[in-house]
């Protein structure tokens, strides 16, 4: 069977970033962030230098569309998607209702494997590695790249077995203890949760629920997390907490997140990408580029149009 690669930045059990006391926001770790400030200011030298830097600096990409379309039977749903998705970066996918966001996400882990008719055409690479490739198996492809859905939707099990549930399936051999309590202090839940790790994760209130599927996605050790309107279930304190997170979060994993939510895809992401739908009513990308650009100066009419609330 096709080995998925390693994920060096994401073993759970290593340092924890979540559950900061003092609920500061700490100072972003990623170099690539310096493509939002204006650094052309100081000159065309300068900026040429830096230029390169950035290009030299660039990271693989963690996940790598090329040319991907999706059908459910005979419609094609998604068309022609080519975007790489660098690590350590919040990407958010944004566009109206049906432009193919969802269909996109679930097409980064195969989770579009389990609808009955659905076909994906083009690739789909991870850390180079074909995932649709006939060896490699998608329950591994699943752990790799988590899941978190809209609805959270915890077991009906104890916070612990919650988190537990997928080392224990997978044969993990280190200390579940552990792992638990890493997984949860990773998702900022460890405080709340610390003394009552036996009551059911279903009487947790709905931001902690959602962060408890955080906490079960990262038990697994994944180094990529997709997030399908995460917080469209929250009230605005929870949606707070969860953006928080993903800030947290993006020290160590690569995070894709499909959202309404224009506040959120520019207070939350770093690279934002604008699907829309065609005549034939297939999504596609129309622009993609650092968050900043999309929402203040977007090359597009249809980008400035959808973020400005002309339509969608
Ligand atoms: P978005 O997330 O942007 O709202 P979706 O990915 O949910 O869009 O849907 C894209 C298109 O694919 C829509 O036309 C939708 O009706 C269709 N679609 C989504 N899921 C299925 C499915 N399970 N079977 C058939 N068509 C689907």
């Amino acid at each position: 069977m096709t080995q998925l690669a390693p994920s060096p930045t994401a073993d759970p059990s290593s340092t924890s970033s979540g559950d900061r006391s003092d609920g500061s926001t700490p100072p972003s770790a990623d170099p690539a962030s310096v493509a939002l400030t204006d650094h052309h200011a100081a000159g065309p030298v300068r900026a040429m230098a830096d230029d390169v830097t950035r290009l030299e600096a660039q990271p693989a990409p963690v996940i790598r569309l090329d040319g991907v379309d999706v059908y459910y039977s005979t419609f094609r749903a998604v068309k022609g998607v080519s975007i790489a998705f660098a690590p350590q970066r919040i990407t958010a996918l944004i566009g109206p209702s049906g432009c193919g966001k969802s269909t996109l996400l679930r097409t980064m882990n195969r989770m579009n494997d389990l609808i009955p008719g659905s076909r994906v055409e083009g690739s789909v690479l991870y850390h180079d590695v074909d995932l649709y490739g006939k060896d490699v198996d998608p329950v591994e492809v699943r752990r790799r790249i988590g899941m978190v859905f809209q609805k959270p939707n915890p077991f009906p099990k104890s916070i612990y077995d919650n988190v537990a549930f997928g080392p224990r399936i997978n044969g993990y051999r280190g200390n579940v203890d552990e792992l638990v309590e890493s997984s949860l202090r990773r998702a900022a839940l460890w405080n709340d949760v610390k003394d009552k790790l036996k009551a059911s994760g279903l009487a947790l209130s709905g931001g902690q629920q959602q962060r408890l599927c955080i906490a079960r996605a990262i038990a697994t050790s994944p180094d990529v997390i997709l997030m399908d309107e995460p917080c469209s279930a929250l009230d605005p304190r929870s949606t707070l907490q969860i953006e928080e997170l993903m800030f947290d979060l993006k020290q160590n994993y690569t995070i894709v997140i499909v959202t309404h939510n224009m506040q959120q895809a520019a207070r939350a992401s770093d690279q934002t990408v604008f699907m829309n739908m065609a005549d034939d009513r297939a999504g596609y990308v129309v622009e993609e580029a650092p968050t900043l650009e999309i929402f203040t100066n977007p090359k597009n009419q249809m980008t400035e149009d959808y973020v400005s609330g002309r339509f969608g």
